[in-house]
């Protein structure tokens, strides 16, 4: 059965300032106000650089004092957090209106040779989205796996099977949350744009977390206005309109090479065309997150977010 993704009716659009030097919109909603989202959030992978306190909480309140509207909380290394703390992130984003989501830890291969090493990606899995709805988040971003030289169809049905599991647990333990394989930039990876819409498919709760910038790094291509607008059209297509009314969304500039993604980018120092790619994400009428994974983090969500206002308000 595909997901059907309903609007979860994301907070914020709460009437945060559109851009730093725009100053506020003048209808201004009190905070935590919830209301059906009706555009894009942009946000930081993590928390932004100009946090002064370094924590989940303090980067929350960062993000809503720049005016952005969400933030990817970045459990790559171990997901770790407890449940009092946890309360505390959940307050500050109700607070502010702040919608959370989250990233699973790098370690993570459901295509790993060794049990031990499946069961410990699960559990990394397992472990961020339990902690993701502890605080509210509901979409968790992940790598999936490392294809290791095997056949692409046998590595889908092994993410498939011990993500299935994973799902299950979930069920069971009832922590309702999106789980997103993330779009790959490099060879090596598992995650392209069709293995993600077959998952999504074939799975309940999975979505594809869509990373224009490693799309781009695959091969160079999809960086113009209608490669944009293919991408988004197919998600369509396979998954439904659904899928782009609650989209959760990766972008940075990138460098990159023959095999694929080397490193992160800020956007002006990259080849990316973000303003057609917001183009697109506008034109199509796309609703969600889109997380900015450049190395200035809230430099390049606040040129993104600056972009799709202006290009709204200039429709
Ligand atoms: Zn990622």
């Amino acid at each position: 059965m595909g997901p059907q993704l309903p609007n979860r009716g994301i907070a914020n659009d709460i009437g945060v300032p559109t851009s730093l030097t725009v100053g506020q919109a003048e209808d201004i909603m009190p905070l935590g106000e919830q209301k059906i989202m009706s555009g894009l959030l942009f946000g930081t992978a993590g928390t932004p650089r100009s946090t002064k306190e370094p924590s989940i909480a303090g980067g929350i309140e960062r993000v809503a004092e720049l005016g952005l509207g969400c933030m990817e909380m970045e459990f790559v290394r171990r997901a770790s957090m407890g449940e009092a703390t946890a309360q505390v992130v959940a307050e500050s984003a109700v607070r502010t209106g702040v919608k959370l989501t989250a990233h699973a830890p790098y370690y993570i291969n459901l295509n790993a040779r060794e049990p031990e090493k499946v069961r410990a990606s699960q559990e990394r899995l397992l472990q961020t989205a339990r902690i993701a709805s502890w605080c509210g988040a509901h979409s968790v971003a992940f790598h999936a796996a490392f294809y290791l030289g095997d056949p692409p169809d046998q590595v889908y049905q092994a993410v498939k099977q011990r993500l299935e599991e994973v799902l299950e647990q979930l069920r069971q333990e009832d922590v309702k949350v999106w789980i997103r394989p993330e779009l790959m930039g490099r060879e090596t990876q598992f995650g392209s744009l069709e293995e993600l819409l077959d998952l999504s498919l074939e799975l309940e709760m999975v979505a594809p977390c869509i990373d224009f910038a490693h799309y781009h790094a695959r091969d160079g291509k999809h960086n113009s206005y209608d490669e944009f607008i293919s991408i988004l059209a197919r998600v369509e297509e396979r998954l439904g309109r659904g899928a782009l009314d609650d989209i959760h969304i990766h972008v940075s500039g990138i460098d990159y090479g023959k095999k694929g993604e080397i490193k992160h980018l800020n956007m002006e120092e990259s080849d990316f065309q973000y303003v057609d790619f917001i183009r697109a994400l506008k034109d199509y009428d796309v609703k969600g997150i889109v997380i900015c994974e450049s190395p200035n983090l809230e430099g390049d969500a606040l040129l993104l977010q600056n972009t799709y206002h202006h290009l709204l308000e200039s429709a």
